[in-house]
């Protein structure tokens, strides 16, 4: 085998080829990058019973021990940094400053969790008793990640997890399992043997894991309508599930903004990372004073970004990372044009090699409309007038989703009155998608179960455990 195109799974502290195998594709050229192990179930029980036997002295490890792992693994990342940012423009099709800060975010995102400590609660300490909820790990948590941020959203879950004490099985999306199964390549002998095992495989390999009763917990990301087939598949054994599903994020832009100031991070609000973001803009709410204005100068700014091949200088916006998703995003586009819906740019397929769709922006569209409804998740935005605060709030939550939104105004008390009001789980006022290991990150309504980050997402890796003490003996009666 080639190993620097033919990746290995690790399992047991071993890099392991697995049976059969798959190829991985460069989404900007279609062309074949590498090939990653297809694994069977008589793989992932291997895994799984590797994490199993590793998990006892995981967990008896003192907890300082674990964050000095996590740490080196975090410096890992970072000075391997170069590597990785190629390999994850070649699967992902982001351009290389977006691989590039992907895969440092990974590295400290590493670090960052184990800054964290469980916390400890005592919860009477009288002349009788003592009584103490401490925070004891869960045993081997599966993690499934998404195609989009492949190497930060595994991170979000191997940091918590792991210093949590749990063992841990990993499986990537088949569409980027490349960067992931680096990753394992380069830790596997800073953890003890199992602690971290990686699995990659097609569409039968999830549902393998979900149902399997090796695990005690799924951490799962990815769209909502997989989450629900995750949540129905743990319940026969009550596993434990984190998920971080879909959202439908509106950004509010109130009639007080500097235009010219905000417009490019309204862009960038919903085209960053190719408009691939579970936290992405996906509806713009524009008050009607400033929509014409605002209107124009995010399509003259739209015409000035360069999309192209990842791996060129000076691209801005990559293709979509799958053929699926490609075809999702253009029948939103194809639906829009059948609907009438005015286009301000875009919508034209750039029939060249590569899952390419141009920057398109539409001229508001009705409010029932699919590109207003549902999750585009790709390089497609609707602007949409406004012109009454208490009716936008509305129109913001009349959906199934709740993960993020934001409000942009220069009247900061105004505008962070209407974020209270947003019902998502996290909502920036004057920016967006800023995240970190040490706050709390996650879906309210159907874009999720529990959270990640903060000490509240490690404690998702968790259960609580009281132990009680007599000090005196019962009186007699
Ligand atoms: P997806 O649901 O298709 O796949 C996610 C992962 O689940 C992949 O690894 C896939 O192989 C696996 N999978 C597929 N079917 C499964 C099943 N039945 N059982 C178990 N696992 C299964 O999602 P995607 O297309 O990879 O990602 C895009 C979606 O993820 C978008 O909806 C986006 O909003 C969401 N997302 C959410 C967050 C968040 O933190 N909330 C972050 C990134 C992406």
């Amino acid at each position: 085998m080639d190993f620097d195109r033919d990746y290995a799974m690790l399992i047991g502290g071993k890099l392991d080829g697995g049976g059969g195998r798959f190829d991985v594709l460069n989404p900007a050229t279609e062309g074949v990058i590498g090939t990653a192990p297809d694994a069977t179930p008589d793989d992932l029980d291997r895994a799984i019973a590797a994490a199993r036997a590793a998990f006892p002295g995981w967990a008896a490890t003192p907890i300082a021990d674990r964050k000095a792992a996590l740490n080196a693994m975090g410096q890992a990342v970072l000075a391997n940094a170069d590597a990785f940012k190629r390999l994850l423009t070649a699967e992902q099709g982001k351009p290389h400053s977006e691989a590039e800060g992907e895969v440092i975010g990974a590295g400290y995102w590493l670090m960052g969790a184990a800054s964290l400590d469980l916390p400890v609660t005592v919860n009477e300490d009288s002349d009788e008793r003592y009584s103490e909820t401490r925070r004891v790990p869960l045993g081997v948590v599966g993690a499934i990640s998404p195609w989009n941020f492949p190497l930060l959203l595994a991170m979000f879950k191997v940091g918590p997890a792991l210093l949590a004490g749990n063992a841990m099985v990993l499986k990537p999306s088949p569409f980027t399992p490349l960067t992931t199964l680096k990753f394992g390549e380069l830790v596997k002998d800073m953890l003890p043997p199992g602690v971290l095992n990686i699995v990659t495989g097609g569409d039968a390999l999830g549902p393998w894991m979900t149902g399997h009763k090796g695990f005690d917990k799924i951490s799962f990301t990815g769209s909502t309508a997989t989450g629900r087939r995750v949540m129905e598949s743990a319940a026969p054994t009550l596993k434990r599930v984190t998920l971080e599903l879909g959202g439908n994020d509106a950004a509010i832009v109130m009639p007080d903004v500097d235009v010219e100031k905000v417009a490019e991070d309204l862009f960038w609000a919903a085209f960053r990372n190719n408009g691939q973001i579970c936290i992405a803009t996906k509806r713009m709410y524009v008050h009607k004073d400033i929509y014409e204005e605002l209107r124009d100068a995010l399509v003259a700014y739209a015409k000035t970004v360069k999309v192209g091949d990842g791996a060129q200088q000076g691209t801005q916006i990559g293709p979509i990372n799958n053929e699926p998703q490609y075809r999702r995003v253009l029948d939103l586009i194809q639906d829009a044009k059948d609907k009438g819906y005015k286009f301000l740019v875009g919508g034209e397929a750039a029939g060249v090699p590569g899952y390419f769709v141009p920057v398109t922006i539409l001229d508001n569209p009705p409010e029932d409309s699919r590109i207003v409804q549902e999750e585009q998740f790709g390089p497609v935005l609707p602007l949409i007038k406004f012109d009454d605060y208490d009716d936008v709030v509305a129109r913001a939550n009349a959906t199934e989703y709740g993960l993020g939104g934001s409000v942009w105004g220069a009247d900061e008390d105004r505008a962070f009155d209407i974020a209270q009001r947003i019902a998502s789980g996290t909502v920036w006022v004057n920016e967006t998608q800023h995240l970190s290991p040490t706050a709390a990150f996650g879906g309210m309504k159907q874009s999720g179960v529990g959270v990640e980050g903060g000490v509240e997402g490690l404690l998702e890796y968790t259960s609580a455990q009281t132990i009680v003490r007599r000090k005196k003996p019962h009186a007699k009666v």
